[in-house]
């Protein structure tokens, strides 16, 4: 298909099947992220950060410990990342975005803030205080929610569109306690997940997760088998250690 016939698909949600339009689920796209018409090595600003915040899940090739910094800067981490989520969605691999790529983006954003895949409901405390409680207020939970579900987002695509189960996301203080969580741990900050990939196991979503820019790593394989995984190095609740539990594995 042309240049043009995929951004307009991307952004009216219509596909063609069998000669049939057909209308797909991309919710939010009316009220998306408003994009400037490019950003490419040198830009600066809030766009950026956004930017960065979406394209954070493809921050390596394979196995390495490295993030995309969130800081509004267009460096050579955001360029490559870039270019690898558009490898990902079958767009010109530039390193550079346009309004193909902006549409793709936002093909991920839903009207509430939340991705596509996932729900603001999936990751609050299982005790029911919502994302209050935590060690931080409910409004940066929230927001470090929503770059965690990018950062799911680029792992479900990897995991070649397999159904991600949330079982523990951010935990109350209370909450944490009482399933005898770490003190410090990254889901009172709403910066963790414990998941479960469908058709997927333990060891291959931890390797999955080694190229999404996760510094914490946990295979959990006992009686309850999930991985979970966090952002620890990139805010500052931690020790900013990269902590992969298995080390490097592929
Ligand atoms: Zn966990």
């Amino acid at each position: 298909m042309t240049t043009f016939d995929r951004r307009t698909l991307l952004k009216t949600g219509v596909v063609l099947a069998g000669g049939a339009a057909v209308m797909t689920a991309f919710p939010g796209v009316a009220s998306a992220y408003s994009w400037p018409s490019s950003l490419r090595s040198g830009s600066t600003g809030a766009a950026v950060k956004e930017l960065q915040i979406r394209v954070a899940g493809w921050a390596a090739d394979g196995p390495k410990q490295t993030c995309v910094a969130v800081d509004g800067d267009f460096g050579p981490g955001t360029a490559a990342a870039l270019t690898r989520f558009q490898v990902a969605n079958h767009l010109p691999a530039t390193g550079i975005a346009d309004s193909d790529d902006f549409a793709a983006l936002n093909a991920l954003e839903s009207a509430d803030g939340s991705t596509a895949h996932f729900e603001f409901g999936e990751f609050t405390s299982k005790d029911g205080s919502g994302f209050d409680g935590g060690k931080v207020g409910a409004a940066t939970v929230k927001e470090n929610v929503r770059r965690l579900m990018y950062k799911l987002e680029a792992l479900r695509l990897k995991a070649g569109g397999r159904a991600i189960t949330i079982s523990s996301g951010f935990r109350s203080i209370a909450h944490n306690q009482s399933v005898g969580g770490a003190s410090n741990s990254m889901h009172l900050y709403g910066v963790a997940a414990d998941i479960y990939v469908s058709g997927l196991s333990t060891r291959q979503v931890y390797v999955l997760a080694e190229a999404c820019g996760f510094s914490g790593l946990e295979r959990y394989t006992l009686s309850d088998a999930h991985q979970h995984v966090d952002s620890r190095v990139e805010y500052p609740y931690g020790s900013q250690s990269w902590w992969w539990e298995s080390g490097t594995i592929s």
